[in-house]
């Protein structure tokens, strides 16, 4: 499988080593053309004000934005902010993919980042494996609500964190700089089902 991981700005190079642990082909896609060839996107954490005016200035806006309404994609913190519908905390342009309004750096800045451990819902843990997962949080947003065709496959206290609409995936919190492999692994058995 080849997978995708945007790589303008951000820790992508976390989840290149990440994929290619779990036996996945990463693919550091800087340029439009290469959403031809990958079979699932990973969009990385990092800044998401940044990625929008990279993505705007590489011509990759419009063709992201299609590639994430049809076909797997995994966007964690920043990640998860260009594919909300709405952005808040200031309000920016997004991908619209899922259905979700999310607030940016909702945290403060005392907290603003944190390492939680949560206890994923069922929809996560039968698909995977059981267990609490820790969650790094860096500057994290939160999620403000979701419609109806978006379930929460893990929440801290209410606040849901990571978010499955269709084939694709959302996860406020930075799943690949902690040990556990199960978001990924999640998300590569999504790619292999299509
Ligand atoms: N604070 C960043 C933003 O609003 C997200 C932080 C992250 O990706 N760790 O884009």
């Amino acid at each position: 499988m080849k997978i995708g991981v945007l790589a303008l700005q951000g820790d992508f190079e976390a989840h290149e080593r990440r994929l290619a642990e779990l036996g996945a082909q990463p693919v550091a896609v800087r340029y439009a053309r290469q959403l031809d060839a990958i079979d699932g996107l990973i969009l990385p954490g990092g800044e998401s004000t940044a990625n929008l005016l990279l993505l705007k200035g590489e011509g990759l806006w419009e063709p992201l934005r299609r590639f994430a309404a049809e076909k797997p994609v995994l966007g964690t913190c920043a990640g998860a902010i260009l594919l909300a519908r709405e952005v808040a905390g200031p309000s920016q342009r997004s991908l619209g993919a899922m259905d979700f309004a999310i607030e940016r750096n909702a945290y403060g800045r005392q907290i603003d980042s944190s390492i939680r451990r949560v206890e994923p819902e069922r929809a996560f843990t039968e698909r995977t494996r059981p267990g609490a997962l820790e969650a790094v949080l860096i500057r994290a947003p939160i999620v403000r609500s979701v419609g109806p065709q978006v379930e929460v496959l893990i929440r801290d206290g209410k606040d849901p964190i990571m978010l499955e609409q269709g084939p694709r995936l959302a996860a406020t919190f930075h799943a690949e700089l902690t040990d556990d492999t199960r978001v990924h692994e999640l998300f590569l058995a999504k790619v292999g089902r299509r």
